[in-house]
């Protein structure tokens, strides 16, 4: 069973408690894996090791270009590496091979964008109201940042924080989710290889209430970057606030899907379809509400369940499975306790509504692709994340009232549009609260484009030239260049 050791002050290390955690490949449902157990005096040595990268350098005294020439050669690595990482990653989380590959090409991309931006953080001089003084801004590194990362994604989530923050000489602690943190480990040895200085990127593994909530509380750590559910956010949230740390976060999801009568019913019912049972449902942009108009519910259902009725679940390594299992043994549960919910709530099941069995899938954690009619916004499974491959369809009789049903949710982090009227897509567009909105597509994402949520789904953007500012301090220098003192000395200049 291949061992995986923290990543701190440049080395590889065990944990001071030699502890071991497994971590289980979901598909054949067999620990394949072990991570270290950090304890709080590894997160210490990861913090203070990360301070003191900061504070004496090298890397702080690099300049911009050669730290983005190192961020460069990491995603050189990770091309290098990615076929090898992407199988690793698809056997700790049982994402699809296939997805997670085109994951590892959007990974190396990212590394390249923010190598780009390393070195255009420009400040701004400014006239000033105040003669005989100079006036500019200075963008400096906000400090060590602690990367906390969710399971579906990890190498991406890695990156997304890491690149941008490493861009702006910022020196980082990640600590993944203990259900699947290899993909990190592997990451942080090319970071090592591309010639990273000790100290600035550091890896802790481990559970979140204890490694997490230790790394979060942490005096060194300046920003906390978070991606996983809204309960952990407000935790993170909350402890932060008591020490004025930076926050974001990237949180949960219960997006509506809203197919007009007007739209290409063929692409909107595959947009539909991949969007909820794409990768299990183990998405925080999932489209688990379907809002579709009253006129065309009959007939689009009738495509929604000839196209998922076909859904090929299987093996996440074989080429032909379109969806794998379920990643975790306690999201299992969770996905089944809501198909009750669901039940229980008065939902009519029109399709699936139990775990999965048969051949192929006998060691995994799989759920019928599921979908569950006459559901009313009210209900809990149209209101809270399941995180898992269950569609609610909802019916509208307007456009307002599919605004006002999409927008009746607590959370604002995407939502897609299926519509030929352009006017009707524009509207939409601005009336929709929510990060993303997607018109005539679904699950379309780019580093290049800002992401994130509204309302309970977080704070802050990342990806795009913007998620720099998420990593920067802004200081204003006012400098004089008389050689007289004031008049007054007394009063404000
Ligand atoms: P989670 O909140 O359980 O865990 C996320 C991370 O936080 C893990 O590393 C975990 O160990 C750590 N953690 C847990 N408790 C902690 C604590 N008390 N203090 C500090 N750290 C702690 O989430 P998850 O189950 O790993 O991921 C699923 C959730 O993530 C879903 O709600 C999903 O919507 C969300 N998600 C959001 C995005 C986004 O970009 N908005 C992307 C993917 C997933």
């Amino acid at each position: 069973m291949h061992r995986y050791q923290l990543f701190i002050d440049g080395a590889f290390t065990d944990a001071e408690g030699g502890e071991w955690i497994e971590s289980v490949d979901p598909y054949h449902g067999e620990a394949w894996a072990e991570i270290a157990r950090a304890t709080r005096g590894d997160v210490d040595r990861a913090v203070t090791s990360a301070v003191k990268a900061m504070e004496r350098g090298p890397w702080s005294k690099m300049t911009a270009s050669a730290r983005g020439k190192v961020l460069r050669k990491i995603g050189d690595l990770v091309v290098a590496n990615a076929d090898r990482i992407a199988r690793i990653e698809a056997r700790d989380n049982g994402k699809l091979l296939t997805e997670v590959r085109g994951q590892l090409n959007g990974v190396a991309e990212c590394w390249y964008y923010f190598s780009g931006l390393a070195d255009k953080i420009e400040g701004s001089s400014i006239p000033i109201e105040k003669a005989d003084t100079l006036a500019f801004t200075v963008r400096e590194p906000i400090g060590v940042v602690a990367a906390l990362t969710a399971w579906n994604s990890p190498i991406w989530f890695a990156t997304i924080k890491c690149a941008p923050a490493l861009a702006a000489g910022c020196s980082v602690v990640v600590k993944p989710s203990e259900f699947a943190s290899a993909s990190t480990l592997e990451l942080a040895a090319l970071v090592k290889e591309a010639g990273m200085p000790d100290g600035v990127f550091n890896v802790v593994t481990g559970f979140g209430h204890d490694v997490g909530a230790a790394l979060v509380e942490h005096p060194g750590v300046t920003k906390i970057t978070f991606t996983g559910s809204d309960a952990t956010g407000a935790k993170i949230y909350e402890t932060a606030a008591r020490h004025m740390k930076r926050v974001s976060l990237e949180l949960g999801g219960k997006s509506p899907n809203i197919v007009f009568e007007d739209a290409n019913l063929e692409l909107a019912a595959a947009g539909v379809v991949s969007g909820i049972f794409g990768a299990s449902g183990q998405m925080c942009t999932a489209g688990s509400r379907l809002l579709v108009h009253k006129s065309i519910k009959e007939a689009f259902t009738a495509k929604l369940i000839d196209l998922a009725s076909h859904i090929k679940l299987g093996d996440p390594m074989d080429p032909a499975t379109n969806v794998g299992p379920i990643a975790t043994a306690p999201q299992f549960k969770k996905v089944l306790e809501y198909l009750d919910v669901a039940r229980a709530d008065g939902a009519r099941c029109i399709l699936g509504g139990h775990a999965a069995t048969g051949q192929g899938l006998t060691g995994g954690q799989f759920v019928e692709p599921t979908i569950f009619s006459d559901v009313t916004n009210n209900m809990r499974i149209a209101q809270e994340e399941v995180f898992g491959p269950i569609l609610s369809i909802i019916t509208f009789d307007s456009e307002d009232e599919a605004i006002e049903i999409g927008n009746d949710i607590a959370y604002g982090l995407v939502a897609g549009v299926w519509t030929q009227n352009i006017g009707r897509a524009m509207r939409m567009t601005k009336a929709l609260k929510v990060g993303t909105v997607w018109v005539n597509t679904y699950r379309a994402y780019s580093y290049m484009m800002p992401f994130g949520g509204m309302k309970k789904s977080g704070l802050g953007r990342e990806g795009g030239i913007e998620a720099i500012n998420e990593y920067l301090e802004t200081k204003s220098v006012f400098m004089s260049t008389s050689d007289e003192g004031p008049v007054n000395p007394f009063i404000m200049r």
